[in-house]
């Protein structure tokens, strides 16, 4: 057997809880928290005292201090603020668009205070939350009428439950669309209760595909924007102003899944066309549905317009009480879509677009100006460059368009260990405020085109240095 260290010597929870240092850590984080992280720490040195015979029992002052390391990992909050300099402008896991000022302010004090979300206030028949943000969506998509719901997702699994269940929803086979792993358009349509008929082939769909497929249990043609791949080559699909036609031959609705959606002509901004819904409307689609969070620049939600009695139907379903947005964040929509009555402000006013027109020259000379800090904070570790890079939209807009932008490299000293690169992520990802980039062929690229507070990113960089370690 071996024998085991100064066991004996460690204090009870209680000594250790009514000891001078655990009487200052109560006060400062509560007996909850202290108790459990004494019951942790004095867990931890016996479990330490078991395995090692010479194993001394630390003094009580150096247990205290365990303890609240232990509780200020614990009270450090677990979703916070990064740096995305991964090039993905809407990064999904990184939370898509950041709000502007004016829609944060907006979400605070819808937060703080009583608002008339649902209230008649001046008998302007506003008791309906959608109320809030309708003549708004109507007038920047040309459609009678709006819902909004949670995302993007739930719009398109509410606007097929309420108009579709128990019927056939007609698509074409080069549109069933997966985003991200959760969203299919298979799944969505079972888990709506409708049933997918798939018509056409993946590269080529015509007219007559859908003619032939409707029959007596069809419930609806579905349109799903293909936004996160293309398919080129021997191609043909159905001009949704056809579709339409067709659609309303049969009386049966046509819904439209434009899933980012903008609300502006990105051409007009220098940017790739990107379809909007007022164009979807202008070509008869009765329902479109698009995500708040991608190229809108807005909250997570999803915005469901279209023709009165169909949205009038979506909103009386029972479900929609379940997938409904919250006050916080239409109040932080009211104000984006505010912003949309002046688009010729909109690439200062909305972050979104700010990002995503940032010329390339800019993006370099801000590389230019970071790169002495960077290089002198990695120094021994990586050698740093500025390097032209490209940026993608992100959330599945426009997926084959690239943005020019720059950025610095950084290539790890010495041999190309694997696994350097990573290990070079790693210590900028553990800096306070997170660094997140890209790797690319060994390398550590961090984009700058989402750079905004140039300041602390600079600030926290010498930093590096103690995370590193050893070599
Ligand atoms: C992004 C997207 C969705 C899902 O939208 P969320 O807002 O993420 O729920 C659905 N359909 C299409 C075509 C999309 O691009």
């Amino acid at each position: 057997m071996t024998k085991q260290g100064d066991r004996a010597s460690l204090p009870s929870v209680d000594r250790l809880i009514s000891s001078a240092e655990g009487a200052q850590l109560a006060e400062r984080y509560g007996r909850t928290l202290l108790l459990e992280a004494v019951r942790g720490v004095l867990a931890g040195e016996r479990t330490r005292l078991a395995a090692d015979a010479n194993a001394r029992c630390p003094a009580d002052d150096v247990l205290a201090a365990a303890c609240a390391s232990r509780i200020e990992a614990l009270l450090r909050p677990s979703l916070r603020a990064v740096f995305n300099l991964s090039g993905t402008v809407l990064h999904t896991n990184l939370g898509r668009a950041l709000l502007p000022e004016a829609a944060v302010a907006a979400a605070v004090d819808a937060m703080a205070r009583p608002v008339n979300l649902e209230y008649d206030v001046d008998g302007a028949a506003r008791g309906e939350r959608d109320s809030h943000v309708e003549a708004w969506l109507t007038r920047l998509t040309g459609a009678e009428a709006a819902v909004v719901v949670n995302n993007n997702a739930a719009a398109v699994y509410l606007a097929l439950y309420a108009l579709a269940r128990r019927r056939e929803v007609l698509v074409s086979r080069g549109e069933l669309v997966e985003i991200g792993g959760s969203f299919r358009i298979p799944d969505i349509m079972a888990s709506a209760g409708c049933k997918l008929r798939e018509v056409g082939t993946t590269n080529r769909t015509h007219p007559q595909d859908f003619v032939r497929a409707i029959g007596t249990s069809t419930g609806a043609i579905m349109k799903v924007h293909t936004s996160n791949y293309a398919i080129h080559g021997f191609t043909a699909s159905v001009a949704e102003s056809e579709l339409a036609a067709i659609a309303r031959q049969h009386a049966l609705p046509l819904i439209n899944d434009l899933g980012s959606g903008t609300l502006v002509d990105l051409e007009a901004f220098g940017l790739p066309h990107e379809p909007t819904p007022r164009e979807a409307i202008a070509n008869g689609a009765d329902v479109v549905t698009f995500s708040g969070d991608k190229l809108l620049g807005g909250p997570q939600c999803g915005l469901i317009v279209g023709r009165h009695d169909l949205i009038a139907k979506i909103r009386r379903n029972p479900m929609r009480r379940a997938l409904r947005l919250d006050k916080i964040r239409l109040a932080a929509l009211e104000a984006v879509l505010r912003l949309y009555a002046r688009p010729e402000r909109l690439t200062r006013d909305l972050p979104t677009l700010r990002m995503l027109t940032r010329p390339q020259v800019e993006i370099r000379n801000q590389a230019a100006g970071i790169l002495p800090m960077i290089a002198k904070a990695t120094a021994g570790l990586a050698t740093a460059r500025i390097v032209d890079s490209m940026s993608q939209i992100g959330s599945g807009a426009l997926p084959v368009d690239t943005l020019p932008s720059a950025g610095i490299a950084l290539t790890p000293r010495g041999k190309r260990r694997s696994g350097a690169a990573d290990a070079l992520a790693a210590a900028f990802r553990a800096l306070p405020v997170p660094v997140i980039g890209r790797i690319s062929e060994g390398e550590l690229i961090l984009d700058l085109r989402c750079l905004s507070d140039e300041q602390a990113f600079v600030s926290q960089l010498h930093q590096l240095a103690l995370l590193q370690g050893a070599p």
